[in-house]
């Protein structure tokens, strides 16, 4: 079959590679200039910030199966760090014998490895579908080209994009389209922080208590990372909805005054930029691993599947999600 998948995220990338395992053609539309979605790492001058996914974990004997090959590959590595608790700068030990991994050299590598070998086409943001018999054509747009292009026609569609995203395109063209229009993921504002030299503060991450942020890690504490003192901040999800519409200014202050808070650290940043993710993580996934109607071949899949893990929006979902969605093509 010819497959189209929509989206060049961890669940995408998934997808077509099981796709072509299956032996099935190919093509993925991305709307960004790279690959790897939320698992994305930010350059700037002081090195990279990974400012979507700080880390992944993995539960499932299937991810573990997965990511034991990613590590004999070295594409991934586990991340040795001390994270605490912060309540207004009192620090408490955090008990989680999880492992943690990163990508290296940066989160948006592990995207990059795989994508080798697949028909990745970039800056293609497919902006409707339709249907032409049996088969679906895509309508595509791209920066350059104001009119949006055809591309197909193909016998299957994946969605592999958020449910907001992906809302917009089902339309009814699936028998499951209402369940998707129900998913909401939820904003985060992030803070990206660079000092000129180490902070004084003994500890590679932390989730904050009582503050505007809800996570600060040190991203230079993450193997293979250009050296520097990078620390990526996350607003908590009630803090970044209340504050969806603020200007990116507004925002800087209000969150690197809750980073000093936090830390106790009274050091001014020499770079300080935020970014804003409309589409974080979701608060109430669906309990399946991802939705395919058989008979118009169309289906959904992503982090916002719980794939019969507790809860979801995570790197371990979206691996699932998007296995399980290319298995149920057959
Ligand atoms: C701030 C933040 C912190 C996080 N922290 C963690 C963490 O610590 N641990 C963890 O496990 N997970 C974390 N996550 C979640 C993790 O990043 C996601 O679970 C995972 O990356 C989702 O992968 P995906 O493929 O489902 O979706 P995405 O990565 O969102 O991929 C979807 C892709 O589709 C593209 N796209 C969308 N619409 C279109 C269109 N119409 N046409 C073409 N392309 C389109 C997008 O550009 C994107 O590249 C975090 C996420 C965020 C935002």
């Amino acid at each position: 079959m010819q497959v189209a998948i929509i989206g060049a995220g961890l669940a995408g990338l998934t997808a077509a590679r099981q796709c072509q395992a299956q032996g099935h053609h190919v093509t993925v539309y991305e709307k960004s200039r790279g690959v790897s979605g939320r698992m994305s790492t930010r350059q700037t001058e002081l090195g990279g910030f990974d400012h979507g996914a700080q880390y992944f974990t993995a539960s499932s004997d299937r991810f573990k199966k997965e990511v034991a090959d990613w590590l004999k590959l070295e594409w991934v590595v586990p991340w040795e760090s001390k994270l605490v608790k912060l309540d207004h700068s009192a620090v408490s030990a955090v008990t989680n014998e999880n492992k943690r991994y990163v990508p290296v050299p940066g989160m948006s590598s592990l995207g990059k490895q795989l994508a080798h070998g697949v028909d990745v086409r970039l800056e293609q943001q497919v902006v409707a579908l339709e249907a032409h018999g049996e088969q679906w054509i895509l309508s595509v747009k791209t920066d350059e080209v104001p009119v949006a292009a055809s591309a197909g026609p193909f016998d299957a569609v994946i969605m592999a994009i958020p449910p907001e995203q992906a809302s917009v395109l089902l339309k009814a063209h699936a028998s499951f389209s209402h369940q998707v229009a129900d998913v909401r993921l939820q904003p985060c504002w992030v803070l990206m922080l660079g000092f000129q030299h180490p902070l004084n503060l003994d500890y590679d991450g932390a989730w904050v208590a009582n503050s505007r942020l809800g996570w600060i890690a040190r991203d230079t504490s993450k193997p293979d990372h250009r050296a520097g003192e990078r620390w990526v901040c996350h607003a908590t999800a009630a803090w970044s909805v209340e504050h969806l519409e603020d200007d990116h200014e507004r925002a800087k202050e209000k969150l690197s005054k809750a980073f000093h808070e936090a830390t106790g650290s009274p050091i001014q940043a020499i770079h300080a930029v935020t970014h804003r993710w409309l589409f974080a993580q979701a608060d109430k996934p669906l309990p399946e691993s991802h939705l395919w109607d058989s008979k118009a071949k169309i289906g959904v899949c992503g982090d916002w599947f719980a794939s019969g893990l507790e809860g979801a929006g995570r790197v371990e979902n979206a691996f699932l999600s998007g296995l399980a969605m290319a298995q149920s093509i057959g």
